[in-house]
């Protein structure tokens, strides 16, 4: 069993990047990655702890992207970066601007739950999160401090797009994130690609991405994540076709971020299939053969 796709306290998961690598041990997962939103600040512990344990740690991140596609539909993309070299300068910088636009779209939501009359606290929030804060630590909050029951209702009354609290992110384009990530070494993959997307939507989204996908694999683009907690088997198999049509690889993870989500397991993907090693060998070689150096 592997997963090339989790989350700890360095973003948006519950668990510390030491509890969280314990815990795939335990598991019998014989390589992670963690890929925190914005964020490379939980990778150092999470690498130690993961050669204490001798499993293969791959270090990595997610980011958020939004694009138009020219009928005036927008599309949101997260983009995976993996095997991110420990020298990359520019992707630091780079996450260090995503960060601040998080922090000033925090802020803007804040003040509306001010105006809806709730009282929770950002600072206390931030003193007890690592650098990558995002809505799903406000759902948390409000859940502690009893204004909701669950993190879903408060996604569902403030926080979602239709939520009284929403306030939209700024977000660079695909290309933007796949460049910044390719030109530092990583391996560039598509997140879950049809997570969120309606029925109705979906035809009018897959001829977007077919379309834009041959210009993003010369930007470096190297797969689509295929194996993932929400993503059925049927959806799966579509992914794999695409990424087969494309000359694309396939990843697979589970998404875990612990508590906040708490149907999905470290190792498994959707209807509690585990991920297999097979995917993580097929990437290896892809590796080798591609001459990547770390
Ligand atoms: P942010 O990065 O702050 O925009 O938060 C995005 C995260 O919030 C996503 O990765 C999801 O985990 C979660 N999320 C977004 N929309 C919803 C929703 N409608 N219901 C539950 N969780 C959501
Ligand atoms: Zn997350
Ligand atoms: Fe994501
Ligand atoms: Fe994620």
């Amino acid at each position: 069993m592997i997963d090339l796709h989790t989350h700890s306290t360095a973003s948006d998961g519950t668990d510390n990047p030491e509890q969280l690598i314990k815990k795939a041990n335990e598991k019998g997962i014989k390589a992670l990655a963690l890929t925190d939103h914005d964020t490379l600040g939980g990778l150092a512990e999470a690498e130690e702890c993961a050669k204490d344990l001798s499993m293969d740690f791959i270090r990595g991140c997610e980011l958020s992207t939004k694009s138009e596609d020219g009928s005036g539909n927008e599309h949101k993309l997260h983009i995976l970066g993996l095997w991110i070299p420990k020298k990359c300068e520019e992707l630091e910088v780079f996450l260090a601007q995503q960060r601040d636009i998080r922090n000033k779209r925090n802020k803007l939501m804040m003040s509306k739950f001010q105006d809806l009359g709730i009282k929770i606290d950002l600072e206390e929030l931030q003193k007890k999160c690592g650098g990558s804060i995002g809505r799903p630590h406000i759902a948390q909050l409000l859940v502690e401090e009893g204004y909701v029951e669950s993190t879903q209702e408060a996604f569902d009354k403030y926080l979602s797009d239709k939520g009284k609290a929403y306030v939209s992110k700024k977000s660079v384009s695909p290309e933007e994130a796949i460049n910044v990530l390719a030109k530092q070494g990583a391996m560039v993959f598509i997140a879950h690609p049809l997570l969120g997307i309606d029925e109705d939507k979906k035809r009018n989204f897959i001829a977007w991405l077919e379309e834009k996908l041959p210009s993003w694999r010369s930007l470096g683009l190297c797969g689509m994540e295929a194996w993932h907690s929400v993503q059925n088997s049927e959806k799966r198999n579509f992914i794999s076709q695409l990424a087969k049509k494309y000359s694309l690889e396939i990843s697979g993870g589970s998404d875990y971020h612990g508590t906040i989500k708490p149907k999905v397991k470290l190792g498994e993907a959707f209807g509690e299939q585990p991920i297999p090693d097979s995917v993580y060998i097929r990437l290896k070689e892809y590796r080798k053969i591609k001459a990547y150096t770390e």
